[in-house]
C-alpha cells in the first residue's frame, strides 16, 4: 500500500456490497451515497476518482454520481476569471477540483463536514 492511498484504510465501503455503488442503468444511488456520507475518506476519495478520469465513468464515488462528476471536471471557460479560493470550506474543496489542482486538507475537512451534516439532517427528517 503506498502512502496516496492510506485513505483507502478508512473507506467504508470495503465492508460493503460493492454492488449498490454501481446499480444497474437507472437504478437508485441513494444507498451508496448514504455510506459515502459517512465515510472519512470521502474528500480524498472524489479527489482521486477525478484524477484518475477514464476509470471512473460510471459508478458512485466520493458520495458523487458519474454524471455529478463530469460537471465539476475542469474545462474550457473553467478557468478565466478566478476568485481567491476561501480555504476550509466545502466551496473551496470544489473550487479546488474545478481548477484541476490538489485539495488542501482544511478544504478537505470541510467538504467531508459538510456532507455528513447534510446527511445528518436527512436522517432525522425522514425519522417518523
Ligand atoms: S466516499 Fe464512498 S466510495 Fe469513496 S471510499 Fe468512502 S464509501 Fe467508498
Ligand atoms: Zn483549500
Amino acid at each position: 500500500m503506498t502512502a496516496a492511498l492510506d485513505w483507502q484504510e478508512s473507506a467504508v465501503c470495503q465492508s460493503v456490497d460493492p454492488e449498490l455503488f454501481f446499480p444497474e442503468k437507472g437504478g437508485s444511488t441513494r444507498e451508496a451515497k448514504r455510506v459515502c456520507a459517512g465515510c472519512d475518506a470521502r474528500a480524498e476519495c472524489l479527489a482521486f476518482a477525478l484524477a484518475t478520469d477514464g476509470a471512473y465513468t460510471f459508478g458512485v464515488f466520493g458520495g458523487l454520481t458519474a454524471r455529478e462528476r463530469r460537471q465539476l471536471k475542469p474545462g474550457p471557460g473553467r478557468g478565466g476569471r478566478q476568485r481567491a479560493i476561501r480555504h476550509g470550506t466545502e466551496g473551496g474543496y470544489y473550487a479546488h477540483i474545478r481548477r484541476g489542482e490538489q485539495t488542501c486538507q482544511p478544504c478537505r475537512d470541510a467538504m467531508n463536514e459538510a456532507h455528513r451534516a447534510r446527511a445528518e439532517r436527512r436522517r432525522r427528517n425522514e425519522q417518523p
